[in-house]
C-alpha cells in the first residue's frame, strides 16, 4: 500500500472511533492533514473547538501562530503533516484521560510509520509523553532527541504561547533551533538522549521535502 492508501485508511478507522468516550461529544473527528512524503510532521495535543468544527488540525488562534512559526522558517502548511495525539476534542477542551491517550495513541503511531519522517515535532507535554515518557517540558524544550531512529523535537505548545509572552519567545527562538538541528551533520553535532547521553545523527534538512 501507498503513503496515502495507509493514511486514506487510518483516516477513516479514526472517524469511525469509538475505542473510548470522546466521539460522543465531538462535532468531527480531527484524523491530521498534509504532505504524506515531509520529513517533519508537527504533533499536537488534542482538537480545540476550530477543529473540532472543521475536522482538521490547528485552525483556530494556535494554528495562526503555528502557520506564522513555519513561516518564519521558511515553511508552510502545505510542506508539512500536522496532526494530534487525540482524534475528538475532549469537552471544554480538558485534559486528555489516560484511557483516552491509550485508546488512541495507535492511530498516531500508525500515522507516524506510514509517513515515516525524520523528525517529530512535538507541540505540548501530552505529544512529548509518547516519546519521552519522563521528560519535563520546562528543561527539554528545543533540544533535539533521538528515539527510535528518527530526531523528536520537543516544543511548547502553541496555545500556551498565546497565553504568556515569554512562552512565545521562547517558542520562537526553539523554531529556530530547530532549523539547526534539521541540518545535523554526523559525527559533529551531539543530539540529547534520554537522560542526556550524546549521540550523533545523519545529515538531515528538513527543506528537501
Ligand atoms: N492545539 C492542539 O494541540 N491541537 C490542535 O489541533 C489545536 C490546538
Amino acid at each position: 500500500m501507498t503513503k496515502e492508501e495507509l493514511l486514506a485508511q487510518i483516516e477513516k478507522a479514526v472517524k469511525g472511533c469509538h475505542k473510548c468516550r470522546l466521539y460522543r461529544t465531538a462535532t468531527k473527528a480531527v484524523p491530521g492533514i498534509g504532505n504524506p512524503s515531509s520529513r517533519i510532521i508537527f504533533v499536537g495535543e488534542a482538537p480545540g473547538f476550530n477543529e473540532d468544527q472543521q475536522g482538521l488540525p490547528f485552525v483556530g488562534r494556535a494554528g495562526r501562530l503555528l502557520d506564522d512559526l513555519l513561516a518564519d522558517i521558511g515553511l508552510k502548511r502545505s510542506n508539512v503533516w500536522i496532526g494530534n495525539v487525540i482524534k475528538h476534542r475532549p469537552p471544554e477542551n480538558r485534559d486528555p484521560m489516560v484511557d483516552e491517550i491509550r485508546a488512541c495513541k495507535p492511530y498516531i503511531v500508525d500515522q507516524i510509520k506510514a509517513i515515516n519522517p525524520k523528525i517529530i515535532v512535538t507541540l505540548g507535554r501530552f505529544a512529548m509523553d509518547i516519546f519521552l515518557p519522563d521528560a519535563k517540558i520546562s528543561e527539554v524544550h528545543g533540544k533535539p532527541f533521538r528515539v527510535s531512529g528518527r530526531l523528536v523535537f520537543p516544543l511548547y505548545p502553541p496555545a500556551a504561547a498565546l497565553r504568556s509572552e515569554s512562552v512565545l519567545r521562547e517558542l520562537k527562538n526553539d523554531f529556530r533551533k530547530l532549523v539547526a538541528a534539521s541540518k545535523l551533520k554526523e559525527e559533529s553535532v551531539p543530539l540529547f538522549k534520554n537522560g542526556n547521553s550524546l549521540v550523533s545523527d545523519r545529515q538531515m534538512n528538513l527543506f528537501s521535502l
